[in-house]
């Protein structure tokens, strides 16, 4: 049980994040989701990963789990299955994107068993997920029981950073999160102003890149379709990071900006549009990166 990995949530970072378990973890892994045919792809495309029939038989087959769910509600569901699996030699990593007080108490009844939880959340997108680069943000009980879990992060991420206590990762990535979300924007409104200006979108981009207004939106991300041929705004937006999903951080972020008594300005802007973006059913799961379309077509 000890050397396994178990892994659920297998969408569009899951499987990035369970295809680099495969390739560098040395005992099974063992994988779970509701939709079987994202089961099946992993399964079928490593021999080394293995399916179960539920989230108690995974708990019971590995001590160390990681779970990669859209929103609270899910990570909450799957932490009531597993709780009853969990002892001494339990490991617990969420590296979802939820509410920090949710990982803190989620964290402390794995505690009370006996394990130990951490939360984890991530940056870098599917590239990363994919390429196994990504930077993982972690909140830990102490700097000590940090030491059991970087080794089964480094699999998947080339930086494992500790945050502090349980629920620090999360606040680290909101902060992040509400940034991507601002600056997602502002290239939008860069790349549709300079090429309703008569520029060549390739040019503009190359510009930006190399000069102050250059970030990972406008160089590794661009919006503008064809600009980066891996990014999704090449690929009619499809895969990615769902508008649905940027819209659940940025109300996270606002929510965590009022427990503290503060407002973001654009922190507050970046969120309305995301919002309102996502009423429409044609951009709920589209990437993020699509507000550059929903601002196109508006002007
Ligand atoms: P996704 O919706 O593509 O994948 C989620 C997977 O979880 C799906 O395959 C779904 O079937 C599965 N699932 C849902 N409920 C389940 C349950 N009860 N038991 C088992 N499986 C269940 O989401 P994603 O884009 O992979 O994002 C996952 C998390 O990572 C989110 O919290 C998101 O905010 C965060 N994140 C995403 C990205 C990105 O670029 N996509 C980047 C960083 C962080």
């Amino acid at each position: 049980r000890k050397s396994s990995v178990g892994l659920v949530g297998l969408g569009q970072m899951g499987y990035g994040m369970a295809k680099n378990l495969a390739l560098k973890s040395s005992g099974p892994v063992y994988v779970f989701d509701v939709n079987q045919a994202a089961i099946q792809r992993i399964t079928q495309e490593f021999p080394n990963v293995k399916t179960v029939r539920d989230i108690s038989e995974l708990g019971d087959k590995t001590a160390t789990v990681i779970t990669m769910l859209p929103e609270h509600t899910h990570v909450e569901s799957v932490y009531e299955q597993l709780l009853p699996t969990v002892d001494k030699d339990s490991v617990l990593v969420d590296s979802s994107t939820i509410d920090a007080s949710v990982s803190r108490n989620v964290a402390q009844k794995v505690a009370q068993k006996g394990g130990v939880a951490f939360d984890a959340p991530v940056s870098g997108g599917t590239l990363g997920a994919n390429a196994g680069t990504l930077t993982f943000m972690v909140g830990s009980p102490s700097e000590a029981a940090f030491d059991q879990v970087r080794p089964v992060l480094q699999y998947m991420g080339k930086n494992v950073i500790y945050c502090g206590v349980n629920g620090s990762g999360q606040v680290a990535k909101l902060c992040n999160n509400m940034l991507l979300g601002i600056s997602m924007i502002g290239v939008s409104e860069a790349m549709h102003l300079g090429t309703k200006l008569g520029m060549d979108p390739q040019l503009l981009a190359s510009i930006l890149n190399n000069s102050t207004g250059r970030c990972w939106s406008s160089d590794t991300y661009n919006p503008y379709p064809g600009v980066i041929p891996t990014a999704p705004a090449s690929k009619g937006y499809q895969g990615g990071f769902s508008n649905k999903l940027m819209a659940k951080d940025l109300r996270l972020a606002m929510k965590a900006a009022e427990s503290c008594d503060t407002k973001p300005e654009l922190g507050t802007m970046a969120s309305t549009v995301y919002q309102k973006l996502c009423t429409s059913k044609d951009f709920e799961s589209l990437d993020f990166s699509s507000v550059f379309k929903w601002i196109s077509n508006k002007h």
